[in-house]
Formats: C-alpha cells, structure tokens, sequence
C-alpha cells in the first residue's frame, strides 16, 4: 500500500521532510531524500510547467549532476552548446567552451525533475503555494493556500527568486539589472550559423545570451541596467530596437526571426551577487541561498549542487548553520568574481576593454567561463559524483 502522506483535503499533516519550491535545487534535494527512504513533500505553487527567465545554458557540471539525479537530457531534446561568441559594437570573437554544455528549456527540465522526485517516493504538490514557514517546537510549520497546515522534521526553502514572506533576502551587490526572456524561431541560415553556439551580445547598459533551445527555437535572455531601460521608455520594443542597434551579430541573427511568445518573460529586482552567511535553522538552497549574475555564472549548477550538497549533509546528521556555512565558503569567490565581471560588463569602458581584450586573445572567454564554475575540487569531493561520463556531440 502507498504510505505517502495524503494532504489534499487534510487541514493539517505532519511530514518528516518539506521541501519549498520545485525547480532544480527542490527537486533535487527531494529526490536525493526520498531515495534514501525520508518522507518527503515537495510543495510547487504552479500546477503546469512554466517558462523561466532563464539563458538555459547547462555546463558540464549541472549536466553531471542532472545525469546523477536519473535525468536524461538528451532524451528530453537538448542540443549541444560547443563555443563562446563575443559580440559588441567592435566585432566577434569566438572561442570553444572549456567543457561539454548543452541547453533545455526549463519548461521541460523543471517538469521532468519533479517526475523523478515523484517515482523517487517524493509525495509532490502542485498548484500550491507555500505562505509562510515558521518554527514549530523542534520543527517547522508551513501555510499552503493560507488553508492548510504542514509540519515538519526539517524544511528545505528552494523558492528561487520569490522570497516567502518575512524572509526577503537582501538586494545583493548588483540589484540594478532588469531581465527579459523571448523564443525565437530563427530564419534557416541563422539558425544554421547559431547551432552548437552561445552568443554573449554586448549594448549600452546590459548584455545578453542567446542560444539554440530544443525543437529548433532559440532563447534571447537579456539583462539591462534598470536607468537605461527607463531612458528607453521602459519598453521591451525599444530596447530591442537598442540591442540590435548596438551589435551588428545580434541583428544579423534576428532578420526574418518570429517570436514564439505573445510577450517576454521580464523580472527585477534580482540580488545579484548574495551569498547567505547564516541559517537560522532552515536549509536555504538555490537562489535562495546564492544568486550569480546570468551569463557570467552558472545558477542552476549551483542550485543542483546546494540541493544535493544539503541532502548528503542532512543524511549524515549535519545541522542547517553547518549547511550554510559549507555553501558559502564554496561559492562565494565565484558568485564575488562574477558579479565583478557583470558589473564591468554594464559599464562602457570597461565593456570596450573586455571586447578588445578577447579580440587581441579569445581564450580568455574560456578563463571567465572556467573561473565562474564550482571548483572542481567541490563536486570530486563528493562520493557519489561521476565524472567519468561526457556529452554526446
Ligand atoms: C536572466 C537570467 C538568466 C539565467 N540564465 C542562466 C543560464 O543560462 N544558466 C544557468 O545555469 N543559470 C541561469 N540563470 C540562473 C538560474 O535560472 C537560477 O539560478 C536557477 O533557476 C535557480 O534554481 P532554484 O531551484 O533555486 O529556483 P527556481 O528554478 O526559480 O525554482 C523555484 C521554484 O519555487 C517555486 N515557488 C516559488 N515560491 C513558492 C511558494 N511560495 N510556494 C511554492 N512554490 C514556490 C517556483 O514556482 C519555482 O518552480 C539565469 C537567471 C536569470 C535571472
């Protein structure tokens, strides 16, 4: 008989595990618990897979760990991401990654994950937002739809960017930028110089990503500096018009393309550069506990690797202080190297300088790229990590 905790219709249920929020860092942690017998509830507030803001470029070390939790990204219709292109006012550059990436949609990527968490064991409720978790004697108490009530041993906050009430995190050292996510079905030459690609396109006041997604589409994820978006009006149109103005490759790229969404996918006020330094009894995973500026950082290997890293530690009797003292001593020179880069990517002259640099040696797209990963001595560390598999091309 399945021994899952039903909650639909109960007032109150008490749970060993509960994990908020089911993107890459929940998912992961509740597969991780749930496959070594824990009861777990994960709790999703959206009742279908959405698109995310996000650019959708897995590295080789969210790949590694998204091959561990049983996730077959190929067989889900990732493409493989081979080079880096630099482009901006001045011109091109190009260099091959220092590693295997690909790229998914998160759509299909988030929606898979919590099919693992299920078949792991994992009881998942979706369509259910979480309110507000408190202590509850030894454990937590959690409101759902501000109905229901669930207790818990131990609880795992993985909301991402939504912050659960009476826990914002602070702005981050790079609060300023806005975000904007669009698919685009490109024209068939386009498409064709874009395959196995991940173009970085410079413009006044931001930068953005875009790269080819399954089904041939081709994710544009751009970030702008909130002062130059107002000077555009506020306008998505207009800064469009901006970006393509400014970088003559992104314009080439979007001739002929049609955008696949009605309108784009925008967020702000993201606290680029937070790193958490303390707990106060939760387990804070993903964005929630680290946010690394887009592009020049790789968030969902470190939401992957915080939501194992906190299964592993929780499985061995570690406290949630010790938790998040460990990820932040692992993070915080990326997340600090990154928002340092991103922040001189946003300003002019040190955006020039870059471009120029790169031109005079392209290699040295792929020291950023390297020196914004987890180091690797963090991920062979751990016991269960198999390195020893590599992307198909
Ligand atoms: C513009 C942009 C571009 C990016 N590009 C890349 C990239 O190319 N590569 C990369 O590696 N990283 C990228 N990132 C970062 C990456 O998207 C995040 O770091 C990653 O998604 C964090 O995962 P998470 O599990 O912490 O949160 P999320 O993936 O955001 O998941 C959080 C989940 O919690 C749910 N939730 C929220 N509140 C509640 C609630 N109250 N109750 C219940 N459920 C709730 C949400 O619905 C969501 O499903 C980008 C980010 C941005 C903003």
């Amino acid at each position: 008989m399945d021994s899952r905790p039903i909650v639909r219709g109960a007032h109150q249920v008490s749970v060993d595990v509960l994990v908020v929020g089911g993107g890459l860092a929940g998912s992961a942690a509740a597969i991780l618990l749930a496959r070594a017998g824990r009861e777990v509830i994960l709790v999703e507030r959206e009742s279908q897979p959405q698109h995310k803001v996000c650019g959708e470029f897995l590295s080789q070390e969210a790949l590694m760990y998204l091959r561990q939790l049983g996730v077959d990204v190929e067989g889900l219709g990732a493409v493989a991401i081979r080079s880096v292109r630099l482009a901006g006012r001045t011109g091109v550059s190009e260099a091959v990654l220092p590693f295997a990436a690909m790229s998914l949609t998160r759509r299909r990527l988030d929606a898979e994950l919590l099919l693992v968490a299920e078949s792991a064991g994992a009881t998942v409720l979706r369509g259910c937002r979480v309110n507000g978790v408190q202590r509850l004697g030894e454990g937590w108490a959690a409101v759902i739809d501000g109905a229901k009530t669930l207790s818990a041993k131990v609880a795992f906050l993985a909301t991402g960017k939504h912050d659960l009430h009476a826990r914002a995190r602070p702005k981050g050292r790079q609060p300023d930028l806005v975000a904007f996510k669009m698919y685009w079905r490109l024209s068939p030459q386009q498409a064709a110089a874009l395959e196995k690609h991940v173009e970085l396109v410079l413009y006044r006041g931001g930068y953005a990503g875009l790269q080819p997604v399954e089904e041939g589409a081709a994710n544009l994820c751009c970030l702008v500096q909130q002062a130059e978006l107002q000077r555009l009006g506020g306008r998505w149109e207009n800064l469009l018009a901006a970006m393509r103005r400014d970088c003559a490759l992104l314009r080439e790229r979007l001739q002929g393309a049609v955008p696949l969404l009605e309108r784009p996918l925008a967020i702000s006020s993201i606290p680029y550069g937070y790193v958490r330094d303390a707990s106060d009894g939760l387990w804070a995973l993903g964005d929630q506990a680290a946010v690394i500026p887009s592009f020049t950082g790789d968030g969902m290997s470190i939401a992957l690797h915080s939501g194992s890293l906190a299964a592993e530690m929780y499985l061995r009797g570690d406290n949630a202080a010790q938790f998040q003292k460990r990820l932040q001593g692992e993070l915080s020179q990326q997340v600090g190297f990154a928002t340092t880069v991103s922040r001189g990517l946003v300003w002019e002259p040190s955006r020039s300088l870059f471009l120029a640099a790169v031109k005079t040696w392209p290699g040295l797209l792929g020291v950023v790229a390297r020196r914004t990963r987890i180091a690797s001595a963090e991920l062979s560390s751990r016991a269960w990590v198999d390195s020893s598999r590599t992307v198909k091309n």
